[in-house]
């Protein structure tokens, strides 16, 4: 009957400690309002925290916030087994690479980027299939650039042979 107790306290407690941290995080500073859009968000710190412009829904005045991913470290799981620490980086290479030449705004890709992030940080799983990630980027670079998409997925999906590649190429032709 104790342990319940103690356990029902504890979840009550993170619950306070995590909403708490929100609340603080994006209160406005000059009014305390407790909502606010983002109007600009950026990777800081070498991409360990995202920097957000908000602007506050009363006085519409503008602050920054940093939100660090530190806190809530995600493991990510090669195709091998082993595992390493989720690096924003590599996603976002990953896309430049894919869309080299290719008219999409360095800017568009830091979003996508952040998207994939906080989806990421979203889900209850600590940690993520490298497979997960690159389906995630897939859909992603489909939604900006087709050539990109094609570029990313033949790589990723290691095409073994120009029939496969073909058939992939027409099933995103057969989707428009
Ligand atoms: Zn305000």
């Amino acid at each position: 009957m104790r342990s319940t107790n103690f356990v029902i306290h504890m979840v009550y407690y993170t619950i306070y400690t995590l909403t708490e941290l929100e609340d603080s995080k994006m209160k406005c500073p000059y009014c305390g309002y407790k909502e606010s859009r983002v109007v600009d968000s950026r990777p800081a710190d070498e991409g360990n925290s995202i920097r957000r412009r908000r602007e506050c829904l009363s006085c519409e005045k503008r602050f920054t916030t940093y939100e660090t991913m530190e806190s809530l470290p995600m493991v990510v799981i090669k195709k091998d087994g082993s595992r390493q620490t989720f690096d924003r980086s590599k996603v976002l290479n990953g896309m430049i690479r894919a869309c080299e030449k290719r008219p999409v705004p360095l800017a568009e890709l830091e979003r996508l980027t952040d998207e994939i992030e906080q989806t990421l940080q979203n889900s209850l799983e600590r940690e993520v299939s490298t497979e997960t990630i690159g389906e995630q980027v897939m859909e992603k670079l489909k939604t900006v650039d087709e050539v990109a998409y094609v570029r990313f997925a033949s790589v990723y999906r290691q095409f073994k042979d120009i029939n496969t590649f073909m058939s992939e190429l027409n099933k995103l032709l057969a989707e428009k």
